[in-house]
């Protein structure tokens, strides 16, 4: 497929191949190459847009490559609610088929003791919710010193639902100076600046 232009390993084409994606998305052909190249980056892009599977594919290409094998996730997804965030589990499963590399969700609603079990099995990737992943890391059940990749899904709406402190918290907890993608619907306010300020370094922004 179209996929092959941006170098990807063979078991992630496998997996495109399967879910029958031909061509990617004009948000995922200006995403994969500035996100592989390590940049952080402002996306503004729309559900619908292939969003999901714009930041998954860089984020899947790294760990694959990646054989430091820390005991901590290398890979961080913050979405606003538990629906998105299992829309986005269910991706990252689906293109992470043919691969080693396992997601978690740590979200709200769902048992603390069983998602601390599931943790301590050495996730590659989480995907989460604020207050559920601050309380996992206040219990030290989450280590986010290890995270090279960090995603703000639908940044706007973790605004609006009051998660911007929070976020904020999350990205600081990520020690490691990751590499941050911000997804954002809309251009955004003031709030949605200063979060940009706080968790960016010299982003490059894609508005498609
Ligand atoms: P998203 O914007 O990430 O919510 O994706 C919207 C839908 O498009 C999802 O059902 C994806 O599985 C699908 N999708 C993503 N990328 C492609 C692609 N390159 N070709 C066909 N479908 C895609």
């Amino acid at each position: 497929s179209q996929f092959s232009q941006f170098n990807l390993h063979e078991r992630i084409l496998k997996a495109i191949d399967a879910l029958g994606f031909e061509e990617p998305t004009a948000v995922q052909q200006a995403t994969i190459p500035a996100a592989l190249d390590g940049d952080d980056l402002y996306i503004i892009a729309r559900t619908g847009s292939g969003k999901t599977a714009a930041y998954l594919l860089p984020i899947l290409q790294q760990l694959q490559l990646d054989e430091s094998k820390p005991l901590a996730p290398r890979a961080l997804v913050l979405s606003p609610t538990r629906e998105l965030a299992k829309q986005i589990l269910d991706d990252a499963q689906q293109l992470a088929r043919f691969t080693f590399l396992k997601a978690e969700l740590v979200i709200g609603g769902e048992d603390f003791k069983v998602q601390a079990a599931k943790l301590r099995k050495n996730p590659d990737i989480i995907i989460a919710t604020p207050g559920r992943a601050l309380e996992q890391l206040a219990a030290s059940n989450l280590d986010l010193t290890q995270v090279r990749t960090l995603v703000i899904d639908e940044a706007d709406r973790m605004l609006d639902m009051g998660f911007s402190d929070d976020v904020i918290r999350l990205a600081e907890a990520c020690s490691g100076q990751p590499q941050t993608l911000l997804c954002s619907a809309t251009k955004g306010n003031a709030g949605l600046r200063r979060m940009i300020d706080k968790v960016l370094e010299e982003p490059r922004w894609l508005e498609l």
